[in-house]
Protein backbone atom coordinates (compact mmCIF):
# COMPACT_ATOMS: atom_id res chain seq x y z
CA UNK A 1 0.00 0.00 0.00
CA UNK A 2 2.98 2.62 0.97
CA UNK A 3 3.68 2.04 -3.00
CA UNK A 4 0.50 2.90 -3.95
CA UNK A 5 0.47 6.02 -1.54
CA UNK A 6 3.83 7.13 -2.71
CA UNK A 7 2.35 6.95 -6.49
CA UNK A 8 -0.81 9.05 -5.31
CA UNK A 9 1.64 11.31 -3.76
CA UNK A 10 3.81 11.86 -7.12
CA UNK A 11 0.00 12.35 -9.13
CA UNK A 12 -1.23 14.70 -6.63
CA UNK A 13 2.29 16.96 -7.38
CA UNK A 14 1.63 16.44 -10.90
CA UNK A 15 -1.59 17.90 -10.80
CA UNK A 16 -0.52 21.09 -9.08
CA UNK A 17 1.71 21.62 -11.15
CA UNK A 18 -0.59 21.33 -13.89
CA UNK A 19 -2.84 23.64 -11.85
CA UNK A 20 0.53 26.04 -12.02
CA UNK A 21 0.76 25.82 -15.93
CA UNK A 22 -2.99 26.87 -16.12
CA UNK A 23 -2.71 29.98 -14.24
CA UNK A 24 -0.11 31.08 -16.64
CA UNK A 25 -2.23 30.32 -19.55
CA UNK A 26 -2.93 33.86 -21.86
CA UNK A 27 -5.65 35.14 -23.74
CA UNK A 28 -6.26 32.47 -26.21
CA UNK A 29 -8.78 31.26 -29.09
CA UNK A 30 -9.85 28.44 -31.14
CA UNK A 31 -9.62 28.12 -34.98
CA UNK A 32 -7.21 28.36 -37.89
CA UNK A 33 -5.70 31.37 -39.40
CA UNK A 34 -5.89 30.87 -43.38
CA UNK A 35 -4.19 32.62 -46.08
CA UNK A 36 -6.57 33.94 -48.79
CA UNK A 37 -6.19 35.64 -52.14
CA UNK A 38 -8.30 37.36 -54.31
CA UNK A 39 -8.95 37.89 -57.95
CA UNK A 40 -10.02 41.52 -58.22
CA UNK A 41 -11.67 40.82 -61.63
CA UNK A 42 -9.49 44.04 -63.57
CA UNK A 43 -8.51 42.10 -66.61
CA UNK A 44 -5.15 43.76 -67.32
CA UNK A 45 -4.42 42.97 -63.81
CA UNK A 46 -1.47 40.94 -62.94
CA UNK A 47 -4.21 38.86 -61.04
CA UNK A 48 -5.59 37.67 -64.01
CA UNK A 49 -2.55 36.20 -65.88
CA UNK A 50 -2.56 32.47 -65.76
CA UNK A 51 -0.50 30.67 -62.53
CA UNK A 52 -1.47 34.26 -60.44
CA UNK A 53 -2.99 32.98 -57.44
CA UNK A 54 -4.01 36.89 -56.58
CA UNK A 55 -3.96 39.56 -54.09
CA UNK A 56 -2.99 38.99 -50.84
CA UNK A 57 -2.89 37.60 -48.66
CA UNK A 58 -5.50 38.58 -46.43
CA UNK A 59 -6.18 36.32 -42.81
CA UNK A 60 -8.52 34.62 -42.15
CA UNK A 61 -10.20 32.73 -38.69
CA UNK A 62 -11.76 29.87 -39.00
CA UNK A 63 -13.94 27.91 -36.44
CA UNK A 64 -16.02 25.29 -36.26
CA UNK A 65 -19.02 26.14 -33.97
CA UNK A 66 -22.12 24.65 -33.48
CA UNK A 67 -21.44 22.20 -36.73
CA UNK A 68 -20.92 25.69 -38.74
CA UNK A 69 -17.60 27.20 -40.23
CA UNK A 70 -17.34 30.81 -38.46
CA UNK A 71 -15.24 33.24 -40.17
CA UNK A 72 -13.65 36.47 -39.27
CA UNK A 73 -11.32 38.94 -40.74
CA UNK A 74 -8.01 39.11 -38.99
CA UNK A 75 -6.04 42.69 -40.07
CA UNK A 76 -2.38 42.33 -40.83
CA UNK A 77 -1.09 43.56 -37.89
CA UNK A 78 -3.00 41.46 -35.52
CA UNK A 79 -2.07 38.32 -37.72
CA UNK A 80 0.69 37.68 -34.91
CA UNK A 81 -0.88 38.10 -31.98
CA UNK A 82 -3.24 35.90 -32.85
CA UNK A 83 -1.02 33.23 -34.07
CA UNK A 84 0.09 33.65 -30.26
CA UNK A 85 -3.35 32.78 -29.33
CA UNK A 86 -3.77 29.85 -31.38
CA UNK A 87 -1.09 28.58 -29.92
CA UNK A 88 -2.04 29.46 -26.60
CA UNK A 89 -5.05 27.57 -27.14
CA UNK A 90 -3.55 23.75 -28.47
CA UNK A 91 -1.31 24.96 -25.05
CA UNK A 92 -4.08 24.79 -22.94
CA UNK A 93 -5.65 21.86 -24.69
CA UNK A 94 -2.56 19.94 -23.69
CA UNK A 95 -2.72 20.84 -20.49
CA UNK A 96 -6.55 20.10 -19.70
CA UNK A 97 -5.69 16.76 -21.49
CA UNK A 98 -3.07 15.63 -19.17
CA UNK A 99 -5.17 17.45 -15.74
CA UNK A 100 -8.02 15.15 -16.60
CA UNK A 101 -5.74 12.07 -17.17
CA UNK A 102 -3.55 12.03 -14.12
CA UNK A 103 -7.09 13.24 -11.76
CA UNK A 104 -8.23 10.17 -13.31
CA UNK A 105 -5.42 8.06 -12.32
CA UNK A 106 -5.83 9.76 -8.85
CA UNK A 107 -9.35 8.56 -9.01
CA UNK A 108 -8.17 4.77 -10.27
CA UNK A 109 -5.74 5.15 -7.31
CA UNK A 110 -7.84 5.95 -4.70
CA UNK A 111 -10.43 2.77 -5.62
CA UNK A 112 -7.32 0.56 -5.31
CA UNK A 113 -6.72 1.22 -1.83
CA UNK A 114 -9.57 0.31 -1.02
CA UNK A 115 -8.17 -3.03 -0.43
CA UNK A 116 -10.28 -6.31 -0.98
CA UNK A 117 -13.57 -5.77 -3.14
CA UNK A 118 -11.88 -2.39 -4.68
CA UNK A 119 -9.57 -4.53 -6.74
CA UNK A 120 -10.28 -4.24 -10.29
CA UNK A 121 -10.85 -6.59 -12.60
CA UNK A 122 -7.63 -7.15 -14.93
CA UNK A 123 -4.23 -6.09 -13.93
CA UNK A 124 -3.06 -2.62 -12.88
CA UNK A 125 -5.38 -0.74 -14.58
CA UNK A 126 -5.21 2.37 -12.16
CA UNK A 127 -1.11 2.21 -12.00
CA UNK A 128 -0.27 3.12 -15.67
CA UNK A 129 1.17 6.17 -15.45
CA UNK A 130 0.49 9.70 -17.57
CA UNK A 131 3.02 9.80 -20.34
CA UNK A 132 3.96 13.11 -21.89
CA UNK A 133 3.36 11.50 -25.19
CA UNK A 134 2.96 14.59 -27.05
CA UNK A 135 0.02 13.85 -29.54
CA UNK A 136 -0.34 16.42 -32.13
CA UNK A 137 -3.68 18.68 -31.71
CA UNK A 138 -5.28 19.92 -34.66
CA UNK A 139 -3.31 23.18 -35.77
CA UNK A 140 -4.19 25.84 -37.87
CA UNK A 141 -3.60 24.86 -41.74
CA UNK A 142 -1.74 27.31 -43.16
CA UNK A 143 -1.35 28.88 -46.69
CA UNK A 144 -5.11 26.93 -47.76
CA UNK A 145 -5.93 28.48 -51.26
CA UNK A 146 -9.64 29.85 -51.68
CA UNK A 147 -11.19 27.43 -53.15
CA UNK A 148 -12.49 29.46 -56.23
CA UNK A 149 -9.10 30.72 -58.27
ZN1 LIG B 1 -5.94 42.17 -59.46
Amino acid sequence: MTKEHGKAEVLRERRKALLRQMDRIGDLRPGSLVEMYRKCGKPNCRCARPGERGHGPTFILTRKKGGKTVTRAIPDDAVQRTREQLAEYRRFQEVVREFVEVSEAICDAELRERGPGGRIAGKDVASRRPSPRRSTPEGPRRAETPPRS
